[in-house]
C-alpha cells in the first residue's frame, strides 16, 4: 500500500495513500493519540496501525468519521481501544458491512487487484465502542480534540474532528480534494447545512482535511458548500417543473455522471458508496 506522511500542523499528521487518494489522520498528544478513521480492510488497517507507530508510542483511541469500508474496515488492527463513532455508522456497520465487503471485494476483483480483494474479503468488521450523537471532547493530554456531527451529508453520520490548538479540521468525506463530493448514498439537500457547521469551526488559517485528497482552506469548503447547494436547486427547479433535466446536467457544477449520482441519492435510489 503506497502511502506517505504529512505534517499539517504541530504533531497533527496525515497519512496519505495512492489507493482512492485516501487521507487517514493521527493526531499526538502529550499522554495518547487519536487516529482519524482506519482504512479499507483489516491488512491496510495493520500498514496503518505499523505507520502510527513510527511516529508515536502513546495509546491510541481512534474515531470513525463515517462507515464506508475505505474509513472503517481497518479498525480491528487497532483493538483493543475506544473507537468513537456516531450511532447510525453501528447501525450502517451492522446492516449493510457484509454487503460492502462483497461489493468492495467484487469491484476489486474487476480492477485486476485480488490483494485488496481479498484482504477485503478476510477483513472482520469491528463495531465501534462509544457513541457520538453530537459533541464529545477527548483529552489527549496537554491537547483536547472536539468531536462534532452536523446533521446528515455524505452520510446520515459524518463525524467531524477540530484540533484547537492546531487549527486544523478532520472533514471525513464531507468534503473532497481531487475528486467531487461522492454522492452515492449520500443526503444532498442536508449536505450544504452539515458543511455550514463544519465552516463554522474554521478560520482563515484553518487547515482543513478532507476524506480523499490533500488538505484544504475554508475558501475551498465554501466553494464545494456552493456547488453542493446548486445542484440541489437545479433538481428542486427540475422537481417544480421549471426546467428540464438536460437543464439540470447542462447548468450543474458537476460533470453529468456526477449529477446523475447527486440526483439519484435526492431521490434515495443509490448505495455502494465510499
Ligand atoms: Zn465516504
Amino acid at each position: 500500500m503506497n502511502a506517505r506522511w504529512i505534517e499539517v500542523a504541530d504533531r497533527v499528521h496525515v497519512r496519505r495513500h495512492e489507493e482512492l487518494d485516501l487521507s487517514l489522520g493521527l493526531i499526538v498528544g502529550d499522554e495518547a493519540c487519536l487516529v482519524v478513521d482506519t482504512g479499507g480492510d483489516e491488512t491496510q488497517g495493520a500498514e496503518w496501525a505499523a505507520a502510527v507507530r513510527t511516529v508515536t508510542p502513546l495509546p491510541w483511541t481512534v474515531v470513525l468519521t463515517h462507515a464506508h469500508f475505505d474509513h472503517s474496515f481497518g479498525t480491528k488492527a487497532f483493538l483493543p481501544c475506544p473507537v468513537f463513532a456516531h450511532p447510525n455508522c453501528v447501525d450502517e456497520l451492522v446492516v449493510e458491512g457484509a454487503a460492502d465487503k462483497d461489493n468492495w471485494a467484487a469491484y476489486y476483483d474487476r480492477q485486476h487487484r485480488p490483494d485488496i480483494a481479498n484482504a477485503i474479503r478476510a477483513t472482520r468488521i469491528a463495531l465501534p465502542t462509544t457513541l457520538v450523537s453530537e459533541r464529545v471532547t477527548v483529552d489527549l493530554g496537554g491537547r483536547t480534540v472536539e468531536i462534532e456531527q452536523f446533521g446528515r451529508g455524505h452520510t446520515d453520520h459524518d463525524l467531524v474532528l477540530r484540533v484547537p490548538d492546531a487549527d486544523v479540521v478532520f472533514a471525513g468525506d464531507l468534503v473532497e480534494n481531487g475528486a467531487p463530493p461522492a454522492f452515492e448514498g449520500s443526503f444532498p439537500a442536508a449536505w450544504p447545512t452539515a458543511l455550514a457547521g463544519l465552516l463554522e469551526l474554521t478560520g482563515p488559517d484553518t487547515v482543513v482535511v478532507p476524506g480523499h485528497g490533500e488538505p484544504v482552506d475554508a475558501a475551498y469548503v465554501a466553494a464545494q458548500r456552493a456547488d453542493i447547494a446548486a445542484v440541489v436547486e437545479l433538481a428542486a427547479a427540475f422537481a417544480a417543473g421549471s426546467i428540464t433535466l438536460k437543464d439540470v446536467l447542462r447548468d450543474s457544477p458537476f460533470s453529468v455522471e456526477t449529477t446523475s449520482k447527486a440526483l439519484a441519492s435526492l431521490t434515495g435510489r443509490n448505495r455502494s458508496a465510499r
